[in-house]
């Protein structure tokens, strides 16, 4: 399975900074050493027209440059650095690799990404653009090429917090659907509606997640026929994690990551992942819901390359 990194491009924040930017390196250190059948590459960062075909040209000059207004550096929650931009473009870029992979090989992966908070004019939440929504409308215009018929992509975002900046991006767009589960009481307060939102309240555990989880690939599957997904991983679900407020343990997180691997293995659907939050109270944990994630992923990697052609 190919597994796009971008984290040699590290982002020097102030000591104390509440983001724990090291996972990503323990992630990969960890991801070579134990999970064998895993190619790990370096993405080539997104140029500016492929970001354009969701950002405002304003804001990714804004943040290439560092002349991006204050207000939203701090929603964004970072500094301002060259690093930082470099950073958040090959993170995209990340996203769009995998997503070819994944139409190559069945299932890919970014060791990064999932920044779903970012909007087109804007970024939030430690996200600085939307990752996922410039790999869909790069795969639909490629795709556009060579048929009349728009690809239609699926979102299945399970990291913790909504996906607004997703719903918000494609919210009068019938080719993607955008399917969040979340924490009602949980960051973004001003939620927006996708097409399938599902709210989950405070400490939810593993077997109202996976049944609610269950309903909503039900939902989605009967409502939507899509070409390819993309999977927000989130660790931030774990009863370990710092501002999760939910109970998953590392068995109801694996079976929920299994059975979206399903879902999409089922219907012969490529899908890309991408990793998206995690901020444990031991980055250790995180980690390991992570790496939990990649040697599930990696075994239906072997069925797809098993498969009968
Ligand atoms: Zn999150």
């Amino acid at each position: 399975m190919r597994v796009f990194y971008a984290d040699q491009f590290v982002l020097p924040l102030p000591p104390g900074h509440r983001f724990p930017m090291e996972k990503y390196r323990l992630l990969r250190d960890r991801l070579a050493a134990e999970v064998p059948d895993i190619q790990l590459m370096r993405a080539e960062p997104a140029t500016d027209g492929e970001l354009a075909l969701v950002h405002r040209p304003g804001y990714i000059q804004g943040i290439s440059e560092g002349t991006v207004d204050p207000s939203i550096m701090r929603e964004i929650g970072f500094p301002w650095s060259q690093a930082m931009a470099d950073r958040a473009r090959r993170s995209v870029g990340a996203t769009i690799a995998a997503c070819r992979a994944a139409f190559q090989d069945g299932i890919a992966a970014n060791i990064a990404g999932g920044t779903h908070h970012a909007y087109a004019e804007k970024g939030g939440g430690f996200c600085v653009f939307n990752d996922a929504a410039v790999a869909i409308r790069l795969m639909q215009a490629e795709h556009g090429r060579h048929s009349r018929r728009p690809l239609k992509v699926a979102i299945v975002d399970l990291d913790v917090h909504q996906g607004n900046g997703t719903a918000r991006i494609f919210r009068d767009d019938t080719s993607v659907f955008t399917l969040s589960l979340h924490g009602a009481k949980n960051f973004p307060f001003r939620k927006e509606p996708g097409d399938l939102d599902v709210d989950l309240p405070d400490g939810t555990g593993d077997e109202a997640y996976l049944h609610a989880l269950e309903h909503a690939l039900e939902e989605l599957g009967q409502r939507f026929d899509p070409a390819l997904v993309i999977y927000l991983a989130g660790a931030d679900p774990h009863e370990g994690d710092r501002l999760g407020r939910l109970k998953l343990t590392w068995d109801g997180l694996e079976a929920r990551d299994r059975r979206v691997f399903d879902w999409a293995w089922q219907r012969g659907l490529p899908l890309a992942f991408a990793m998206a939050g995690g901020y444990g109270h031991r980055i250790e944990d995180t980690v390991q819901v992570q790496v939990n994630t990649f040697a599930a992923a990696a075994s239906y990697a072997r069925r797809w390359h098993n498969r009968p052609r």
